[in-house]
């Protein structure tokens, strides 16, 4: 499993200081039609973390596909459109 890593800011353990995990990270599973298997790296390629402030850009796209899902949260916080 991937440590926790929020999708859209980037925060991680370390940056978020002190305190339980579970409060501070939120792993959503995207679905995805045949996710892969959990791989070398033992976390499924259909599962993103996010940290609780962004949870809800994740948690209200876990029926899209994680591309279509990930793309779609992109676009709204202004993301890889741009050139
Ligand atoms: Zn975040």
């Amino acid at each position: 499993m991937m440590p926790p890593h929020c999708y859209v800011c980037g925060l991680d353990p370390h940056s978020a200081g002190p305190g339980p995990l579970g409060e501070r990270f939120v792993l959503v599973y995207f679905a995805d039609p045949r996710p892969a298997p959990e791989g070398w790296t033992g976390h499924p390629s259909n599962a993103v973390w996010f940290c609780v402030e962004h949870a809800a850009l994740g948690t209200t796209r876990e029926s899209l596909p994680t591309a279509t899902a990930l793309r779609e949260i992109d676009a709204t916080i202004g993301r890889g459109s741009a050139s």
